[in-house]
């Protein structure tokens, strides 16, 4: 799949000697969750000194780069915008200055009353950097009058809606919050002392930091020296809505999100498609690497024998050069080829976890179809995708999604595949657990947590934002 993208991933690490090298390690791991820019903030003795550039990690950061940030405790970001504009003031994580010492702000996920917040706080005199919804957490800490830091930073996060998991450095502590409903993962390691927050686990498996929990829905911690983890707050909204695409497709296989492995979810849903829409082919394979275990599983319930059809270079840089003359599907091509010896005369099943717009389907089944294949069967491991996300994932407006415009069988004829069926709700939590745990709101359109009008242009395409919590599921 190509389309819908996370837009960040956090790394928080406290009393290690080195913090911000472990920090690096960590965005490392979690490069997937955003590739725009990448920036760390390390504390020593009461400063702060950040480094932020565009790009991947590896391009920001050198070791030399990594000497200078020293401390004891560091948070880090990678960041795929949904919100503010790519550029280098809107990379993260902010750090200013205030009058209890120095701040730094790393978030995940989209505020859904920031503008309202924003226009609040501009109106009382604060001066906004950037175009990000995360200032605005900023300027609530600095405006608070409540008498502590740890009663400021909690009450700054009560006047935040939407989904979110922040990391907050200060000189004496980290805090690490996520929205009452949990929509986005957030995990607690240890080493010893040191201890690691991180969007998923496969960051403290990299560092050889112990997962030891989440943080849970609506929970505040404050991590001080030591290696102490104290919960400053525990209100979980009245319902769950962890972001069920998050199993489907943005966490790393090999991460534990809401108290499941990605892997063993995605083959849970490769199973339980299988049986809903078995396909009458001779091998089945994935489109590599994100349906690899849906394919896994689909191949175990149906009998089919898994096969390597599309191969994935994954060393395209930002830069390379394109053909001066138009190939067609060159954007398909570059990143995958078909294994011919594969897929000639064969009737092929491709598994996908989700179509977007439809382009990248219609480029592989050509691609296959060029490769020899008899016949190709596309499956997808997740329910059509419909509407817009509010909550921190960049997906486009209806009117650009195909599922929103085409029935499964006018989706085969146009990108070209004999057949296509897509896993059901009903098949999706069979495979990751309760429905009304979830958001799935850009598969049903049950947008459970209410968004303020306007809040970006796909708005105007979608009629359905509910007013209030919870509504009924379903669609
Ligand atoms: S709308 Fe979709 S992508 Fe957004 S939080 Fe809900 S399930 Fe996740």
């Amino acid at each position: 799949m190509s389309g819908p993208r996370e837009e960040c991933g956090i790394v928080g690490v406290t009393s290690h000697r080195r913090a911000a090298e472990w920090v690096y390690l960590g965005l490392y791991a979690l490069q997937h969750r955003g590739q725009e820019s990448a920036g760390i903030v390390a504390a020593n003795a009461g400063n702060a000194l950040a480094r932020r550039g565009m790009g991947l990690v590896a391009e920001v950061f050198d070791e030399a780069s990594l000497e200078r940030l020293e401390g004891t405790a560091a948070i880090g970001h990678n960041r795929y915008s949904t919100t503010g504009s790519p550029t280098l003031a809107n990379a993260q994580p902010i750090l200013v200055n205030y009058r209890d010492g120095f701040l730094a702000v790393a978030h995940n996920g989209n505020l859904v009353n920031a503008r309202t917040l924003r226009t609040r706080l501009e109106d009382a005199g604060s001066i906004f950097q950037s175009t990000m919804d995360t200032e605005v957490l900023v300027h609530l800490i600095a405006a608070s009058r409540q008498p502590s830091r740890d009663l400021a930073v909690l009450e700054a996060l009560d006047q935040l809606a939407g989904a979110f998991s922040f990391l907050i450095l200060t000189p004496d502590a980290l805090y690490a919050a996520r929205d009452p409903y949990g929509f986005r993962p957030l995990s607690v390691g240890r080493r010893g002392e040191t201890i690691v927050v991180a969007s998923e686990t496969c960051a403290l498996d990299l560092v050889g930091a112990q997962f030891e929990r989440e943080v849970e829905p609506g929970e505040v911690i404050k991590v001080t020296p030591g290696g102490n983890v104290a919960t400053l707050r525990h209100e979980p909204a009245d319902v769950e809505c962890m972001c069920v695409f998050e199993q489907i497709y943005f966490a790393r296989p090999d991460s534990v999100v809401f108290g499941m492995s990605a892997a063993d979810a995605r083959r849970g849903m490769g199973r339980e498609l299988a049986r809903e829409h078995p396909a009458n082919g001779d091998c089945v394979f994935s489109v590599p690497d994100s349906s690899n275990a849906a394919a896994a599983g689909f191949a175990e319930q149906s009998g089919l024998p898994l096969e390597h059809g599309l191969i994935r270079n994954h060393y395209i840089g930002r830069t390379f050069i394109q053909p001066a003359q138009d190939v067609r599907d060159f954007g398909v091509k570059i990143k995958y080829n078909p294994v011919t010896s594969v897929i000639k005369g064969q009737r092929v099943v491709i598994v996908d976890d989700s179509i977007v717009r439809g382009t990248t389907s219609g480029a592989l089944v050509r691609l296959v179809r060029e490769a020899g294949a008899e016949e190709v069967h596309l499956r997808i491991a997740s329910p059509p995708l419909r509407h817009p996300c509010y909550y921190g994932i960049d997906i486009p407006k209806r009117s650009e999604l195909v599922a929103a415009q085409m029935s499964s069988d006018e989706i085969a004829a146009r990108v070209g595949a004999d057949s296509l069926a897509y896993l059901s709700f009903d098949g999706l939590y069979r495979a990751v657990g309760a429905r009304d745990r979830h958001c799935d709101a850009c598969f049903s359109g049950n947008y459970r947590v209410s968004v303020e009008p306007g809040i970006d242009d796909k708005a105007a395409f979608e009629p359905t934002i509910a007013t209030g919590i919870p509504s009924p599921l379903g669609q």
